[in-house]
């Protein structure tokens, strides 16, 4: 279908990252059944979404360290206001 937006999923046979518009894999040739791929790639959206999630996180965690750790950099500025 053209308005369909291809999304990537790994292969079921060598896990190789290929695309919903395929009907085989461009790696094993692995014959793919439409359906099974929009699956897969429904649930690869959702692990890169978890992914992605979850490195926001981390990151804001090591913001917060790092912020909270410049409050105990001596800068002559910052002592005046503490
Ligand atoms: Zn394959």
């Amino acid at each position: 279908m053209l308005t369909e937006r291809l999304r990537s999923f790994p292969c079921p046979r060598c896990n190789e990252l290929i695309n919903t518009g395929m009907d085989r894999c461009s790696n094993c040739s692995a014959p793919i059944d439409s359906a099974e791929a929009e699956a897969a790639a429904t649930i690869q959206d959702q692990v890169n979404r978890a992914y992605s999630d979850a490195s926001f996180i981390r990151n804001m965690t090591v913001g917060c360290w790092v912020f909270f750790l410049i409050r105990f950099i001596p800068i002559p500025e910052l002592c005046r206001c503490l």
